[in-house]
């Protein structure tokens, strides 16, 4: 039987975290979730605020056709005019109802984008470690994926080596800041000299190249500011989804944002019509449309991820492990005790801790722990970071 052999391959090979995650799930029922230490999936453990639950109580009150019904393909202009000013408010952006698009969460925004811009052939750099589905969209949109290693002290952008890697070929750079999974967040700074280096070659190149700035964890911060990225370079396009910010990663609410001042636009924001329409990404969840109306300023609950945080960091370095210390986001970027992750994975498996090995996000020698787990997860676990630890003295 002839079938897409590339969406078996997808399909067949899974995505590590989330095999990790079933692992986790399946563990826990064996022995009981407390004894399981799961910090694999970026799920977030905080409940979302009580505002999204009494905006969802005031539309079920509405006619039922008016409530399911279908919504413009790009989402309601009420809907799209709250996020446009947010985003005033927030960066002063000159945002416009028109210039957003709304989406099943951050994923269907990015596999927009890079459906809108990308043509065979073409080349997308990630800046490694990264989101892995990033490759996946990358690829279904018929470009190749280009890794360019982050700064491996810092985990800021290394501009030298994105500037060395860019082809005639380069159609876009993707960022994510803060990010997952170092949770690094770029600086004002770093996003000026990539911005120099995008500006640079595409006209040396002759070429336009497209910078996607993803952003589901910009309003998750411990203490410093994420720099408005469109403000660095008029090439941008950005992802942002309510996934993580209000906890709600199953409702699937997002949006690509394109700023008139992306020389491109009158262009692009049909052609992320057209992408959305390509693969079926139209009529974003028309019950949290309306929740956006309602609740698009609601502060991320940053106090219990500071929390957990600082519950992880101090007990992991009180152990003498090495980790990079989080910005932002929820996850650790641990240094593994051993340069093979995954073999170092295997070992933390065995007394039951679940991080996920650096080889996902295209980098080796560390893991990845998310801390929007429950606080008693990370406080239980350190008795078996400190066995691990032991285990290679
Ligand atoms: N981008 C990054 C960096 C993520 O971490 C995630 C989810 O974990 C996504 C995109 C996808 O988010 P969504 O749930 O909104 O599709």
């Amino acid at each position: 039987m002839s079938i897409n052999e590339k969406s078996y391959a997808y399909g067949a090979s899974k995505s590590s975290i989330r095999e990790i995650a079933a692992y986790g799930a399946r563990r826990k029922a064996e022995i009981g979730a407390e004894n399981v230490f799961d910090f694999s999936i970026g799920n977030p453990s905080v409940p979302a605020p009580d505002v999204v639950r009494e905006s969802i109580a005031r539309s079920l009150e509405l006619p039922p056709t008016e409530l399911h019904g279908y919504t413009p393909a790009s989402g309601t202009p009420a809907a799209r005019q709250a996020v446009a000013d947010s985003l005033n408010r927030r960066f002063d952006a000159g945002a416009d109802a028109g210039d957003l698009y709304l989406t099943c969460g951050a994923a269907a925004a990015i596999s927009i984008s890079f459906h809108a811009i990308v043509n065979p052939g073409d080349e997308v750099i990630v800046i490694a470690p990264y989101f892995p589905e990033y490759r996946v969209w990358i690829e279904t949109a018929g470009a190749t994926c280009v890794e360019v290693l982050a700064d491996q002290d810092t985990f800021q952008i290394d501009t030298a080596a994105v500037e060395a890697a860019i082809t005639p070929r380069t159609k876009a750079v993707i960022i994510d800041s803060p990010n997952n999974p170092s949770g690094a967040v770029y600086s004002a700074d770093n996003l000026a000299a990539l911005a120099d280096v995008l500006t640079k070659k595409s006209a040396d190149l002759g070429t336009a190249i497209y910078l996607v700035s993803d952003e589901p964890y910009r309003d998750i911060v411990y203490g410093c500011e994420v720099p408005w990225v469109p403000k660095f370079y008029g090439r941008t396009i950005v992802t942002y989804s309510y996934s993580k910010s209000l906890s709600l990663p199953g409702e699937r609410i997002g949006w690509v944002y394109v700023p008139a001042t992306n020389p491109d636009h009158d262009r692009l924001i049909p052609a992320i019509a057209g992408a959305g329409r390509k693969l079926g990404f139209v009529c974003a969840p028309a019950l949290f449309q309306r929740v956006l109306i309602d609740c698009v300023d609601v502060p991320a609950d940053v106090a219990s991820y500071a929390r957990n945080r600082e519950a992880l960091t101090s007990g992991l370095s009180e152990l003498g492990y090495h980790y990079i210390e989080p910005q932002g986001a929820f996850y650790l970027w641990l240094q593994a005790l051993e340069p093979d992750a995954n073999a170092f994975f295997e070992r933390a498996k065995k007394l039951e801790l679940l991080p996920v090995a650096s080889d996902s996000f295209g980098c080796t020698g560390w893991v990845r722990l998310g801390y929007c787990c429950d606080y008693e997860t990370i406080v239980n676990s350190m008795p078996a970071w400190k066995k691990l630890k032991e285990s290679y003295a």
